[in-house]
């Protein structure tokens, strides 16, 4: 199963995407992870994202889709949930062409769907484990509230993401995800368009509930 998931940045996306990645057994493709990596083990790639990353910004097309489409090539038959791609409309053309050319089908597009000012506070409010970065923890979100200082699912050690207290990198982010001329809910439309004509399935849920109330939606639908 090849799936694609689209959220505001604070809708839970990663949290849903690590329980479908579990459900369905898919790699999980994430494109902010990926460029993470490169940051911190200092490649060539990592120096030039990181300052577009610090800010807010997208990386430009020329370095995130050919990075990309060599993850997606290197999958071979695996199922793969890809996570924060496409984010513009280029995006999304570019890896329509290139499953279309690999044969790769798409077998699901997912659209978490939250309002902006529930994202927002919901990534100022999100803490990382230390042991495991899908843990769940968010002071904003009583569904997922941290026990004091520590992980909720492990009482590993927490720590806030940099770009995560930044409000004007949130709003840059924000402006990207809901832009719907050219930004990513822009790429989702391309793929609802292509979902009316019958070449993949599309999915829209509300993220305002808590994590399993949106888990046991999205399954259903996936499931139906
Ligand atoms: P995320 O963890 O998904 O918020 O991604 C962190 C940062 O990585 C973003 O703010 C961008 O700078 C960069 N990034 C991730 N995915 C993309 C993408 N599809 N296109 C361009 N830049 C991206």
């Amino acid at each position: 199963m090849n799936i694609l998931i689209f959220g505001p940045n604070g809708s839970g996306k990663g949290t849903q995407g690590a329980l479908l990645k579990n459900v369905y057994h898919l790699a999980h493709i994430e494109s902010g992870g990926i460029f993470r990596e490169h940051v911190g083990g200092g490649t060539e790639l990592g120096k030039q994202a990181k300052a577009y990353m610090d800010r807010g910004d997208l990386v430009p097309d020329d370095l995130t889709i050919p990075m990309i489409l060599a993850t997606l090539k290197k999958q071979g038959t695996g199922g793969w949930l890809l996570d924060g791609f496409p984010r513009n409309t280029a995006q999304a053309e570019k890896l329509w062409d290139a499953l279309k050319a690999a044969n790769m089908k798409l077998d699901c597009v997912v659209e978490i769907d939250l309002p902006r000012s529930e994202a927002k506070a919901r990534i100022t409010g999100r803490r990382i484990c230390a042991r495991d970065n899908n843990h769940p923890n968010n002071i904003n979100n009583p569904a997922i509230r941290p026990s004091g200082a520590v992980c909720r699912v492990c009482g590993g050690a927490l720590s806030t993401r940099a770009d995560d207290q930044d409000e004007a990198a949130i709003d840059k982010r924000h402006d990207i995800y809901y832009d719907e001329t050219n930004g990513t809910l822009a790429a989702a439309h391309f793929f609802k368009k292509l979902a009316d004509q019958g070449l993949t399935r599309f999915i829209r849920l509300s993220g305002l509930g808590d994590i399993e109330a949106v888990k046991t939606e999205l399954i259903t639908q996936l499931q139906s």
